[in-house]
């Protein structure tokens, strides 16, 4: 398959940053092994969309799980396809705490994008403490289970593991802890899903930087990253990207 890279914006930036970044992006989209992924903040998928080009996606970084109606502040799965969107980012643990968003809110948000022709980017991870005791692999079992819809892998969904932790910390899990959980996520899926779960990509995001992104990409069961702090440089991002191993 394919390898993603993905490319979260979060909340960072000006409209000029962001026809900058982008215009450095599209670039290297043209040609490039990995899939190239972009998430920009709502105000700036309609010019980022046009910056990119054809080959680099875009996405949005949440929707409401509502297909549409009185949701003040809130952005439909629908209106990001709408732009240009092609993939959204779900559950990612700061809407999990800013938002206090639930598996089964994930959940419900997921069917909403899959409703709607995006592929959702459903996120995972433990905490700290849950590393700390143990809990790691249970914790990201449980939300998997609570978090997946039906029709996730007929619609190619992704999951990313990131262990909230390591985000925006300068941490990561060794190779090995994440080469571990990553064989977990592959086997939750083909529960779920039986055949099609193993060909669903499961994405490493956390810390990933130029420097350490190609021995995270070669881990077996790493079909990408999802990059929050080093996508906000072009240079950075490509670099990430570059690290996918030849033979992917
Ligand atoms: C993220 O927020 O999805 C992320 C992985 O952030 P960072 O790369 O900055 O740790």
């Amino acid at each position: 398959m394919r390898p993603l890279i993905a490319g979260n914006w979060k909340m960072h930036g000006s409209l000029r940053d962001a026809g900058v970044l982008a215009e450095g992006v599209r670039a290297g989209g043209a040609g490039a092994r990995a899939e190239l992924l972009v998430c920009p903040p709502f105000p700036y998928l309609v010019p980022v969309g046009g910056a990119l080009g054809s080959d680099v996606a875009l996405g949005g970084q949440d929707c409401h799980a509502a297909a549409k109606g009185a949701h003040t502040g809130d952005v439909a799965a629908a209106m990001l396809r709408d732009v240009g969107a092609s993939y959204v980012i779900l559950g990612h643990s700061e809407r999990r705490a800013d938002h206090g968003e639930t598996d089964s809110v994930v959940r419900a948000k997921a069917e909403a994008a899959l409703a709607a022709g995006l592929t959702p980017i459903v996120c995972v991870g433990e905490s700290e403490a849950q590393r700390v005791v143990g809990e790691a692999e249970a914790v990201v079992t449980l939300q998997l289970d609570g978090s997946l819809p039906e029709g996730f892998a007929e619609a190619g969904g992704v999951v990313a593991y990131e262990p909230v932790w390591a985000i925006g910390t300068g941490l990561t899990p060794t190779e090995v802890e994440i080469a571990a959980m990553h064989a977990t996520i592959r086997a939750n899926l083909e529960k779920h899903f039986a055949a099609a779960g193993a060909k669903l990509r499961i994405l490493y995001g956390g810390s990933v930087k130029p420097g350490n992104a190609k021995g995270i990409l070669a881990l077996p069961h790493v079909d990408g990253a999802l990059v929050g702090g080093a996508s906000l440089v072009a240079g950075d991002f490509l670099a990430i990207a570059a690290g996918v191993p030849d033979a992917a």
